[in-house]
């Protein structure tokens, strides 16, 4: 089980509908909305 760091929602990587590599740690996101906006500015999302 992973957390979209977008919206905080929890998704498995299963039903994920995008994922991004940032700073070598992989991120599942609920929509491609989720997605679009961490890939943006990753760094609001990632402490
Ligand atoms: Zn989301």
């Amino acid at each position: 089980m992973a957390r979209d760091p977008v919206c905080g929602m929890k998704v498995t990587e299963k039903k994920a509908t995008g994922s991004s590599v940032y700073l070598s740690a992989t991120y599942f996101f609920c929509s491609p909305n989720c997605k679009t906006e961490f890939d943006r500015n990753p760094s609001r999302y990632v402490k």
